[in-house]
């Protein structure tokens, strides 16, 4: 079966003004459903045909397949980005993510921070995540296609970092798209269903 392009959680004009019924047109209508048609494209026929996104990631990655791992690293990363923001905003982290993030970054306002220095000093363009470390959390970044999965770590959150993403909305803002993200859209809600499932997995 051909992987298919997951629809958006929400209306397409769901996050106006903050993002643009136009970039989630381009963004996920175009870049995204582009990248889902590469990947069946390239994979049809091959081992990779029958595996899982993360699987197959995680193997062309190992075979250095830059082809492969590109298309389906974007296709995971963007179908994380779209359940990493909600029209229902303005959310702060609650329950066992608020403590773990008090944990391992001080307070919301010293994560959100180191968030928004990391979104905003990757150079050209990627990704940044909260991720799981085994329970402990970070934030790391990630350049062009670049996925926490092919080092064992488990996203919660991402942030689509490349110009595609806010250049529409914003043109080259990047700092305020940042913003926008950490203090309007970001679904902490999602984040902490996440954060629970691997609690419960562990
Ligand atoms: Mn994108």
């Amino acid at each position: 079966m051909p992987f298919e392009l997951p629809e958006l959680p929400y209306a397409k004009d769901a996050l106006e003004p903050l993002m643009s019924s136009k970039t989630l047109e381009y963004h996920h209508g175009r870049h995204h459903a582009g990248y889902i048609k590469k990947l069946n494209k390239l994979i049809e026929g091959t081992a990779f045909a029958k595996m899982t996104l993360p699987d197959i990631i995680v193997r062309a990655d190992e075979l250095k397949d830059s082809s492969v791992f590109n298309n389906a690293a974007q296709a995971f990363n963007h179908e994380l980005f779209w359940n990493s923001l909600t029209p229902s905003g303005k959310q702060k982290p609650e329950g066992s993510l608020a403590s773990a993030i008090r944990r391992d970054f001080g307070s919301v306002d010293e994560f959100e921070e180191e968030f928004r220095v990391s979104a905003t000093g990757l150079f050209g363009s990627g990704w940044v995540w909260l991720v799981s470390d085994d329970g402990r959390l970070r934030i790391i970044a990630t350049g062009n296609a670049g996925t926490p999965l092919v080092n064992g770590l488990e996203p919660l959150l991402t942030l689509d970092v490349w110009e595609h993403a806010y250049y529409l909305d914003v043109q080259n803002d990047r700092g305020k798209y940042v913003d926008t993200f950490l203090n309007e859209l970001v679904d902490w809600s999602a984040a902490g269903e996440r954060f629970e499932r691997l609690r419960k997995a562990a």
